[in-house]
C-alpha cells in the first residue's frame, strides 16, 4: 500500500485523519496549494511549507504539454523537479482538457483535443493520464474522469458516469507504480442516483481514496452544500474522501462538516495575485484606497509572513506600483489562511465543538458581506 489513512476522530459527519503517504504524512482535513506548472504561483516551496502546506497538488495536463512528462521523469521525477520534498497529488488532466482545450472530442477510447498552448493535436487516454502521472511520481495519481457542466442534459450527465466508470476500470488495470496510490472520482452532478450508481461500481473496484468531481462546476453554491452530505456518506469510512477543485473558505468547511478529508483550489492564489485578501471577517481588497494609510495587517493574529512583517497600507502600495512582491505576500496570506481554516477545523473536530467553530466562521463572514 502506498498510503495509509487513519481516523482519529469523528464529530457528527466531520472527520479528522492522518494520511500517511511515501513523501510524508498529512492531517486532515487537509487543503492543497495548486502548483498547476510545477509551481505555486508566486511561490517558493519554502514558503508554501512554512504557511502550513503538507501537501500540494500538481497539473497533469499542463506538465504534459510542457515541458512534458518524460522531461520530468528523466530529470528525477516531479518533487525533484520543483523541489517540494513533501507529498504531491496529480490530477488525471480530464477536468483541464474539457476546460481548456480546444476542438474536444470524446470517445470511449479516450479524449482527443488541440493543446491551448500551440493547437498541437493531443489525445489523453485512461492509459495515457495513468503514465504521464507515473511518470511525473506523484504520491497520489487520479483515474481519468468526464467532467460534464452542472447544467448538462440527463442523458449527457448518464453517458459521462458510466464512461468514468469504464475508464476508472481502465485507468486501475494499467496502474503499476507500487509508490503511488490511485484514486477514484465519483462523477453525477446534482443527480443523487447518479452519483450512488457511480460510487457503487467505483467502491466495488476498491481504490485507496475516492474523489467526488463535477462540483463547482456552474451550479449554485448552495446545492453543492446540499448534495455534499449525501455524496460524502456513499465512499467507504475507512478511506480518504477529496473534493476537487472547491472552492471558497465557506464551502470547505461545508465540505468538512459532510465528512470530506482533502480540498485543493486556485482561489487562494489566483485571487492572491488580484489583490483580493481572504480573512476571519470575509474578503478584502487591497486595491481599495482606504487601505492607503492602514497600518495593521491583513489579519491580526495570523502567523503568516505577510501578516507578521507588512501592513495594509503597505500592500496596497505595492499592488499599486504593480510591484511582484504584491501578488506574492497576499499568495502567501491566503494560502495560510485556507490552511489555517483546516487546522482549525481539524482541532474543533478533535474537541468535539465542530458544529459550533463552523457556525462562528459563517456568523463572522455573513457579518461582514
Ligand atoms: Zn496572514
Amino acid at each position: 500500500m502506498a498510503i495509509t489513512f487513519t481516523l482519529h476522530g469523528t464529530d457528527g459527519t466531520a472527520r479528522a485523519g492522518t494520511l500517511q503517504t511515501p513523501h510524508g504524512a498529512v492531517q486532515t482535513p487537509a487543503f492543497m496549494p495548486v502548483g498547476t506548472q510545477a509551481t505555486v504561483k508566486g511561490l517558493t516551496p519554502e514558503m508554501v511549507r512554512d504557511a502550513g502546506a503538507q501537501i500540494i497538488l500538481g497539473n497533469t495536463y499542463h506538465l504534459t504539454l510542457r515541458p512534458g512528462d518524460e522531461l520530468i521523469r528523466e530529470l528525477g521525477g516531479l518533487h525533484r523537479f520543483m523541489n517540494w520534498n513533501g507529498p504531491i497529488l496529480t490530477d488525471s488532466g480530464g477536468f483541464q482538457v474539457f476546460s481548456l482545450a480546444t476542438q474536444v472530442k470524446i470517445t470511449d477510447h479516450g479524449a482527443s483535443f488541440k493543446s491551448h498552448i500551440d493547437g498541437s493535436p493531443l489525445e489523453l487516454t485512461p492509459e495515457r493520464a495513468v503514465e504521464i502521472q507515473q511518470n511525473l511520481g506523484s504520491d497520489i495519481a487520479m483515474v481519468l474522469d468526464e467532467c460534464p457542466p452542472a447544467d448538462s442534459e440527463p442523458a449527457k450527465m448518464r453517458d459521462a458516469v458510466e464512461r468514468s466508470i469504464r475508464w476508472a476500470e481502465r485507468c486501475k488495470k494499467h496502474h503499476s507504480k507500487i509508490d503511488q496510490a490511485q484514486f477514484a472520482i465519483v462523477q453525477g452532478g446534482l443527480n443523487l442516483d447518479l452519483r450512488a450508481e457511480c460510487a457503487r461500481e467505483l467502491v466495488a473496484m476498491d481504490f485507496p481514496g475516492y474523489a467526488l468531481g463535477g462540483f463547482s462546476v456552474g451550479e449554485a453554491p448552495l446545492a453543492m452544500h446540499a448534495a455534499l452530505p449525501a455524496c460524502a456518506a456513499l465512499l467507504p469510512e475507512h478511506k480518504p474522501r477529496y473534493l476537487m477543485g472547491v472552492g471558497r473558505p465557506q464551502d470547505l468547511l461545508a465540505g468538512v462538516a459532510a465528512g470530506i478529508d482533502m480540498f485543493d483550489c486556485v482561489m487562494p492564489t489566483r485571487n492572491g495575485r488580484n489583490a483580493l485578501a481572504f480573512t476571519a471577517d470575509g474578503p478584502i481588497r487591497l486595491r481599495n484606497a482606504k487601505h492607503r494609510r492602514d497600518s495593521a495587517p491583513i489579519q491580526s493574529g495570523c502567523s503568516c509572513y505577510c501578516c507578521a512583517n507588512y501592513s495594509r497600507a503597505y500592500l496596497h502600495h505595492l499592488f499599486a506600483a504593480d510591484e511582484m512582491l504584491g501578488p506574492t505576500l497576499l499568495s502567501l496570506h491566503n494560502v495560510a489562511f485556507y490552511l489555517q481554516l483546516m487546522q482549525n477545523a481539524r482541532q474543533a473536530i478533535i474537541e468535539g465543538r465542530f458544529a459550533a467553530f463552523h457556525a462562528a466562521c459563517l456568523a463572522r463572514w455573513n457579518a461582514a458581506s
